[in-house]
C-alpha cells in the first residue's frame, strides 16, 4: 500500500497548490505507515522533482513526455490510474483546483474508488474506512465524508494547511505510461503575462461594483502593485466586462487563501466570501457600514473608496520609502 499524490507542473515548476497536496499526501502516508510516493506529467528537471523530498515524499513516477504538458483530463487520468497500480496506493491525492476538479472524478469512476472533493484536514483512517472533513455550503460549514472504498481519491482544497519542508530529496523514477488517448490538440496560447497569479498569490487587492466603472481600476491596481499583489474581483464586476472572469473569485470562480485579502467596494453576498474566507486577514472598504462584508473582516474602513484608496496607496508608499 502507498498514497500517491498526483503533481502538477508549470513550465516546469511544481504548482504551489501540488506542494500542499504532496504534503497532505505524506502526512496521510506517515499516519497509515506507508509510503508518499508523486506522479508528476509532462517535462520538468529532475532536480526540481527531487525537492518534492522536502515536504515528505518518497518516489517520484515521472512521465517526462512532452504530450502531456497540456492538460487533457482523459489521457491524464488513464497515465494516473496506471501509476496507481504501479504503485499499488489506495489513495489518491490531488489539489481541488481547476485540473483536480477535472480529473478527480474522472479517477474515481476508473478507479470504482469513494471521492471526497475539497477536504480541508487529513483523513482520519479506521480500517479499510476513513473519515474526512471537507467544505460543505460554499464554506459556510464543514461535514465528515466516510469512505468505504478499498481505494479513495481525494482532492484538497488549496490553502488548507501550510507545508512544513524539512531536508529530503525524493527518488525521481522514470515512468512510462501506456497511454493511447490524447484527444486535446493545442492550436494555440494565450498566456497572461507579467501578472501575480491569483491562486498562488500571498496578497490580494480585490474590487467590486462600488468602484463604479473599469475606469477606477486604477486605484486596486496601484495599491496591488505597491504591495506585490495579485488583482481579484466580484462576480458582478466579471459578468459586465470590467475586470477578466481569471479575476473573478467565489462560489463561480476560484477559491483563494492568501495571508491578506483586501475588499474595496465589495458588498460580501455569500457566494463572494465562499472563494475568499479563508483568507488569513481580510480587509473591507466599504462605504455602507451595514455590508455583510465587514462581518467577515478582520479590519473594516466605513469610507468611499475613491477617498480611502488614494490615501492608502500614498500612506504605503511612504511607509515603504522609510522603511
Ligand atoms: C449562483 C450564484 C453564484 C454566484 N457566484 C459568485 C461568485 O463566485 N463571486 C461573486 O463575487 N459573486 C457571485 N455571485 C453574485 C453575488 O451574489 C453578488 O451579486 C456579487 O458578489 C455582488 O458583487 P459586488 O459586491 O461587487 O456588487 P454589489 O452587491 O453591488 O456591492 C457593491 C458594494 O460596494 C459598496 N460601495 C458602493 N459605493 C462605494 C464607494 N464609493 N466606496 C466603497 N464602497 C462602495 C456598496 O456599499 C456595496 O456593498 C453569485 C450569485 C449567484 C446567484
Amino acid at each position: 500500500m502507498s498514497v500517491l499524490t498526483f503533481v502538477e507542473v508549470a513550465d516546469g515548476k511544481i504548482k504551489k497548490a501540488s506542494v500542499e497536496a504532496a504534503y497532505y499526501g505524506s502526512k496521510t502516508a506517515e499516519a497509515l505507515g506507508t509510503d508518499s510516493v508523486a506522479v508528476v506529467l509532462g517535462t520538468a528537471a529532475a532536480d526540481e522533482l527531487a525537492t518534492l523530498g522536502q515536504v515528505g515524499v518518497k518516489k517520484v513516477l515521472h512521465a517526462n513526455d512532452a504530450r502531456f504538458n497540456t492538460f487533457d483530463s482523459k489521457a491524464y487520468a488513464q497515465a494516473v490510474s496506471e501509476a496507481v497500480n504501479a504503485a499499488g496506493a489506495n489513495y489518491v491525492v490531488l489539489s481541488f483546483n481547476h485540473n483536480g476538479k477535472v480529473l478527480a472524478p474522472r479517477l474515481s469512476v476508473k478507479l470504482k474508488a469513494g471521492y471526497v472533493p475539497g477536504a480541508v484536514a487529513l483523513p482520519v483512517a479506521d480500517g479499510n474506512n476513513a473519515t474526512v472533513l471537507k467544505n460543505v455550503f460554499s464554506g459556510k460549514a464543514t461535514a465528515n465524508y466516510a469512505v468505504a472504498t478499498e481505494k479513495k481519491v481525494i482532492a484538497v482544497n488549496p490553502n488548507s494547511l501550510s507545508p512544513v519542508r524539512a531536508e529530503g530529496t525524493a527518488a525521481v523514477e522514470a515512468f512510462a505510461p501506456a497511454v493511447a488517448d490524447f484527444s486535446v490538440t493545442v492550436k494555440g496560447v494565450d498566456k497572461i503575462v507579467g501578472e501575480i497569479p491569483l491562486t498562488e498569490a500571498e496578497l490580494v487587492v480585490s474590487g467590486g461594483r462600488g468602484l463604479k466603472g473599469p475606469e477606477n481600476w486604477w486605484m486596486v491596481e496601484n495599491l496591488a502593485k505597491e504591495l506585490g499583489a495579485a488583482t481579484a474581483c466580484s462576480r458582478a464586476v466579471a459578468d459586465v466586462d470590467w475586470r477578466p472572469h481569471h479575476e473573478h473569485v467565489g462560489q463561480t470562480g476560484l477559491t483563494i487563501r492568501p495571508n491578506l485579502y483586501i475588499a474595496v467596494g465589495i458588498s460580501g453576498a455569500i457566494q463572494h466570501l465562499a472563494g475568499v474566507n479563508g483568507s488569513k486577514v481580510i480587509v473591507v472598504i466599504n462605504i455602507d457600514p451595514e455590508a455583510p462584508f465587514f462581518k467577515a473582516a478582520d479590519y473594516g474602513i466605513v469610507g468611499d473608496a475613491f477617498e480611502v484608496m488614494p490615501k492608502l496607496i500614498d500612506e504605503y508608499k511612504k511607509f515603504k520609502a522609510a522603511h
